[in-house]
């Protein structure tokens, strides 16, 4: 399929803010990727256009029963000027299984790819230059059909749009304080808690009010049933240094396969340690703090990659990881991960997909 693109006059374009001033989610680029979805044709009408509103049906099935989904990815510009995505195949397998477990089209992810490549190129000057800094990209699909009943859509929108975010850490790599919560539950097995689709994010809303208001950063998830095991913390996945073994919970159906999880997983076992992923209680995590076996409590996600957990409230009762501070293994993680996104460290994986300019 070919994209049509209508570019923004060049002085038209936005001003884009310095880096140092970028906050997360609030500025975006001078263009957007959209093309539409009827059944049976598939889809049509790529085509990049100035960003702006879209225009949809109040009738539109996504915004009466929330059939849709999103991806959310980084492009990171190396010393050399050039620009890098990571592992960006990871998000477009994993955008088409979040539309399969809601019932959507799937969209073919080389050509997802070509359209992010071709968007990115168009917007090259977005992406910030400054270390830490990067153009943070969210594909999105959503059910346009005008049609009230709950059933699958016939038509469905995906779309496309980036803009410039900050350094995730702009007074250094910084631990955070997290609340367990044993009253609501983000996802149980069975239902929609692997894919990315948005009723997941409008359900936790809740608990971390909670946490806000308490002091605490995040929500740590436990399992929905027996309310004991680890599952997430925020919206990034959770692992825990005990001894000198690294433990994660399993991709039970519940949890978020993370690709920063994935990543880390695999920096692992490159470097000889021991990964175990299996289900951890939350007496467990909590003996171990205790007995000083917990050396460090870590979440991984796109948007921070690594975060140092320093303090766990669970039942009114505060808990110290390691001495609060950030774990060694945890600044490895992150410097390795980091190096490699921004092409400063040698990738043996294969992981960095240069955008040829
Ligand atoms: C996106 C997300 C993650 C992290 O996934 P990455 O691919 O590493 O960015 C973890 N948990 C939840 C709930 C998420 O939405």
């Amino acid at each position: 399929m070919e994209i049509t693109i209508h570019a923004v006059a060049p002085e038209r374009r936005k001003d884009r803010p310095k880096d140092a001033e970028l906050v997360f989610g609030k500025v975006f680029s001078d263009h957007m990727f959209l093309m539409d979805y009827e059944t049976p044709q598939g889809w049509s009408n790529a085509r990049i256009v100035p960003y702006g509103p879209l225009s949809l049906d109040p009738a539109a099935m996504v915004l009466h029963y929330g059939q849709g989904i999103f991806e959310g990815l980084k492009a990171y510009r190396g010393a050399d000027g050039r620009i890098h995505l990571f592992r960006p195949l990871e998000n477009m397998k994993r955008f088409n299984r979040s539309a399969q477990r809601m019932c959507m089209p799937e969209v073919d992810i080389h050509f997802h790819l070509q359209a992010i490549e071709t968007l990115v190129r168009l917007d090259a000057d977005w992406v910030p230059r400054s270390k830490g800094a990067s153009l943070y990209i969210r594909p999105t699909m959503v059910a346009s059909e005008p049609h009230l009943g709950v059933r699958p859509a016939t038509e469905y929108l995906h779309y496309v749009i980036t803009g410039p975010v900050g350094a995730y850490y702009p007074e250094g790599f910084n631990p955070v304080k997290i609340y367990v919560t044993d009253e609501y539950v983000r996802a149980v097995r069975g239902g929609v808690g692997e894919a990315k689709t948005m009723a997941n994010y409008a359900a936790s809303l809740q608990a971390q009010e909670v946490a806000k208001k308490k002091g605490y950063t995040q929500v740590l998830w436990l399992d929905a049933v027996e309310r004991r095991y680890v599952e997430e913390v925020g919206t990034m996945n959770i692992f825990f240094r005990l001894k000198d073994e690294l433990v994660t919970p399993p991709l039970s159906g519940s949890i978020l396969p993370g690709v920063t999880r994935d990543s880390v997983i695999h920096l692992a076992q490159h470097w000889g340690l021991t990964v175990h992923e299996r289900p951890i209680t939350i007496d467990e995590v909590l003996d171990a703090i205790a007995m000083g076996t917990m050396k460090e409590i870590f979440g991984t996600g796109t948007a921070a990659v690594i975060s140092p957990v320093g303090q766990v409230c669970y039942k009114d009762k505060t808990y110290r990881v390691g001495n609060g501070g950030v774990g060694e293994w945890s600044q490895r993680f992150y410097d390795e991960l980091t190096g490699i996104q921004y092409g400063d460290k040698e990738d043996p994986f294969g992981w960095v997909h240069t955008i040829v300019a």
